[in-house]
């Protein structure tokens, strides 16, 4: 007799949908994916931190990531508009040993590479297909399709990103993470855009504004993407903003003379935020579903991995119960907030003016400096070593708005 449990309806195949079907297919899972979008299709999230590599090794595409085209990426920089002050974090001289460089992606091609694994691995896909309702019948989901179909299964893995189709259908409550002004980010591919040389060609460029932020990923040898979020004018247009604040600061200006734009603008608006509960008896939220926090660390990918991965190992457990124990979806809630709690404290004192000035002055008395590169790789299980340096530096730059231990930095 066919197991009862096994059958999984995964919605979404971004990173974290892809992800949970590859493994709970290699698991012997009857896997399908649901994706509303045609691929290859445009979206944000590319560059990728070094705590994604053991997943993509568990996946199996970490092998095939060179010869997909994707560029190395072995650290992050972090500089004033006025391209005066750089901090350069390099993963290799990281507290924890290993990880020293990860990769840059086209979303269009990481997600088809990680869909097309999903599919080796045996996972049915329904695209460019949406489901548009959920129920619960007799123990089972009953999901109906755009396409008019109907499909049953046993688990839901909600992967549909930061539109969520079972938070909304359980009605779970969502709350935000800060007291912060609401942001929007104008993102758009370039060509022309300056780069590092040699190994630090791959690198992340994070440039402060005075009305927030710009990154710029190289995605190729060509090609740049090039982002800013702010919490700029609403009557402004997205675009305008870009051009203005780019033309305002010398290092951008410099940085993007000649570039040329790709394509049309995208515009994300009002993102941070996190649902009460990520799982329940046979169904789980995985990555954006489940919550999104401000991208300036480049943690999204990672979230998105790692909770399919963890989803994955608790569906196994309990596939002879076909069910989750209150303990089981506690303990998956609490790991993704705890992760997600160490990268929002980067986050936070990213946004501090006074945390920022310390993170901008690094020192490595007593190794601080390298836990911070830890933790810009992703390293959010910290062991004794890191945790107390991580606390200790997020201690400095608390001090540091009452006691002037660095000198704050106008931005220009
Ligand atoms: C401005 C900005 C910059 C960012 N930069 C970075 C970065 O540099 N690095 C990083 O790691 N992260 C970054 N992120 C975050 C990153 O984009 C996300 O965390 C990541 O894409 C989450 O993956 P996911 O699989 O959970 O969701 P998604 O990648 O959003 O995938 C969800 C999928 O579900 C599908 N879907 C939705 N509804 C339905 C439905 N009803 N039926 C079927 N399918 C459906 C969608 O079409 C989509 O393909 C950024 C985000 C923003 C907003």
């Amino acid at each position: 007799m066919a197991d009862p449990h096994s059958s999984c309806l995964i919605i979404g195949a971004g990173p974290a949908g892809a992800a949970a079907g590859i493994l709970l297919a290699q698991s012997g899972h009857r896997v399908v994916v649901v994706e509303k979008q045609d691929y290859p299709r445009f979206h944000v999230g590319e560059s990728l931190i070094p705590a994604v590599n053991p997943v993509l090794k568990e996946l199996g595409v970490w092998d095939r990531m060179d010869g997909a085209g994707f560029l190395r990426k072995y650290g992050a920089e972090f500089l004033y508009g006025d391209g005066e002050q750089m901090v350069h974090n390099v993963f290799a001289n990281g507290f924890v040993p290993g990880y020293e460089f990860t990769y840059e992606v086209e979303r269009a091609k990481f997600d088809q590479l990680l869909l097309d694994r999903a599919k080796e691995a045996g996972c049915e896909v329904r695209q460019p297909v949406a489901v548009k309702s959920l129920m619960q019948e007799n123990g089972q989901w009953r999901a109906t399709l755009s396409d008019g179909s109907e499909l049953t299964a046993h688990w839901v893995l909600d992967a549909s990103g930061r539109g969520g189709v079972l938070p909304r259908t359980l009605g779970l409550k969502r709350s935000g993470f800060d007291h912060l002004p609401k942001r929007y980010a104008v993102f758009n591919h370039f060509r022309g855009v300056r780069r590092r040389p040699g190994r630090e060609a791959g690198n992340i460029t994070i440039v402060r504004v005075p009305v927030g932020w710009f990154w710029s990923i190289p995605l190729d040898a060509e090609r740049t993407s090039v982002g800013l979020v702010t919490t700029g004018a609403k009557q402004q247009r997205p675009e305008d903003a870009f051009a203005e604040s780019v033309a305002a600061n010398p290092f951008m200006r410099d940085w993007m003379a000649g570039a040329e734009a790709l394509g049309d603008f995208h515009v994300e608006a009002d993102y941070s935020f996190r649902q009460s509960q990520f799982a329940g008896d046979n169904w789980l939220l995985l990555g954006d579903s489940a919550c999104f926090l401000d991208p300036v660390f480049s943690s999204g990918v990672y979230l998105a991995l790692s909770s399919a991965s963890s989803a994955a190992k608790l569906i196994n457990e309990a596939r002879e119960r076909g069910a989750l124990t209150p303990a089981e979806q506690q303990g998956y809630t609490r790991q993704i907030n705890d992760r997600v709690a160490v990268m929002n404290e980067l986050v936070s004192l990213f946004y501090d003016p006074h945390g920022f000035s310390v993170f901008m002055s690094p020192t490595n008395t007593l190794q601080l400096f390298a836990a911070v590169n830890s933790i810009i790789a992703g390293h959010t299980q910290m062991g004794p070593g890191l945790r107390w340096r991580f606390r200790l530096f997020c201690a400095i730059c608390r001090l540091n708005r009452r006691l002037p231990l660095v000198p704050l930095v106008e931005l220009s």
